[in-house]
């Protein structure tokens, strides 16, 4: 068997993870802040299919993309249909606006989701086959104010999560009407370096060329350095829409970089894109958090409505990798501090009816129902350093009673069963 082989054992798929029941707390938080951040500023949560429709993607995502390309995980049903495990959301979105009729509603559309995503690459530290992510997208608005209301939105809600040392890489890929002649001269520019790019590259040439600027290849990376820059050739429109952006994001004090090379990887973008890079306290860039842009030409293509639109995506894993190493968030969830022990079947089910009580009462207890021995039940109650505990043994069920311990001081005493919760509640509050 050699390295790359798997066990015959059945194991979760490759590049894809369990998420653990003391890691939920961090996915909560993310989610928590994002929705409340993105609610705030009215972006309404929207929970589309996790498959869609293949042709969603190949049309939305653009088939000369490496998502479409190579990454997909498609199917075939027992019906004959082609579905495709979303790798992104955008496409759903802008499938869920026409379809649902969104257009006759005041615009911008704005909306937010968070969930998983799909895309078979090669998995790596920070890069799975299945990972979360939390997603902005506005529909209807051509206006600039909008990609930084996205930007400033992905910023505030890192920021809250305690992840404050950011930076916005920024750049603008113009429109059908300035990046078309802009292609042809940087494919011109290309082809004279043609040797020097990596086997990847040289196929970019002829399908999607503007992917060459952001090759993470050591040698792509010097021609792309040397290459002719987007935004010396933006049209009119493009330009002082850029302009507008970078004045907005100045007025709001938000850090940018210029990155010429940054393109990002789908065919729908049109004029800005961004992504938002984490850094460390020396200012080392650790990671991209968010990527996104404009896309003024994607819902044209499912319906030849010209519907403007913006977006982005939050890496969820990635977040909480940050706030894991600089311990963020405790993700320690509050023990109970009651334990509720038993004997004999009859005291079994009138426990488990009294843990319906504690729960209405908001009273954290903890139980073995399964357990038999009393003394192993008060173990348990001692390992989880509960403040009391009460035990119901079989005479207790018979009077319908329940003995309250004192697991300091070892002082008990007996209460009606529907007297138990109230009295807890007094003892507790006494501690
Ligand atoms: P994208 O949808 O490719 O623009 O990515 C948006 C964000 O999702 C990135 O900035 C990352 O934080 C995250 N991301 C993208 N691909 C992966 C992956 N394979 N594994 C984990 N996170 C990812």
């Amino acid at each position: 068997m050699t390295g790359k082989q798997r066990s015959n054992k059945i194991q979760v798929p490759q590049g894809m993870f369990d998420i653990l029941p003391e890691d939920q707390p961090f996915y909560q938080k993310v989610y928590e802040v994002g929705k409340k951040i993105a609610s705030f500023y009215g972006f309404k949560e929207i929970t589309p299919p996790i498959l869609e429709s293949t042709e969603l993607f190949e049309k939305g995502t653009g088939e000369a993309t490496e998502i479409v390309e190579k990454q997909m995980y498609s199917l075939k049903t027992k019906g004959g249909d082609s579905l495709t495990l979303r790798p992104e959301f955008t496409p759903s979105l802008a499938r869920a606006y026409l379809e649902q009729g969104m257009i006759s509603l005041p615009q911008p559309v704005k909306m937010f989701s968070f969930g998983p995503v799909f895309r078979h690459e090669k998995p790596q530290a920070g890069r799975y086959r299945q990972f979360y992510q939390l997603n902005l997208e506005a529909f209807g608005s051509r206006h600039p104010i909008v990609d930084v209301e996205i930007i400033y939105i992905f910023y505030n809600i890192l920021q809250s999560l305690g992840i404050k040392k950011l930076i916005i890489e920024l750049n603008s890929i113009g429109d059908k009407e300035c990046i078309g002649d802009y292609k042809k001269l940087l494919v011109r520019y290309l082809k004279k370096n043609e040797s020097r790019l990596c086997p990847d590259c040289k196929r970019r040439l002829k399908t999607n060329p503007l992917r060459i600027m952001d090759c993470k290849q050591e040698r792509c990376k010097q021609i792309a350095a040397g290459a002719p820059q987007i935004i010396d050739h933006l049209c009119k429109e493009c330009h002082n829409h850029f302009k507008k952006v970078l004045e907005f994001l100045d007025e709001l004090g938000l850090p940018y970089n210029l990155n010429p090379c940054l393109v990002r990887g789908l065919d729908y973008y049109t004029r800005t894109v961004f992504e938002i890079i984490a850094e460390d306290e020396l200012g080392r860039q650790i990671g991209s958090l968010v990527g996104g842009g404009r896309y003024d030409n994607l819902v044209k293509l499912f319906s030849r409505k010209n519907i403007p639109a913006c977006g982005g995506a939050a890496g969820v894993e990635r977040i909480i990798s940050i706030m894991k190493e600089r311990r963020l968030v405790t993700a320690e969830v509050q023990p109970p501090r009651v334990f509720l022990a038993q004997l004999g079947d009859a005291a079994k089910i009138k426990s488990l009816k009294l843990m319906e009580d504690f729960r209405k009462a908001g009273i954290l207890v903890a139980a073995s129902l399964d357990k038999d021995s009393l003394s192993a039940q008060l173990k348990n109650a001692d390992k989880l350093k509960a403040s009391h505990s009460l035990i119901i043994g079989e005479e207790e069920a018979s009077r319908d009673m329940v003995i309250i311990r004192d697991m300091v001081n070892g002082r008990q005493t007996t209460v009606r069963t529907d007297k138990v919760a109230g009295e807890l509640k007094k003892k507790l509050k006494q501690q």
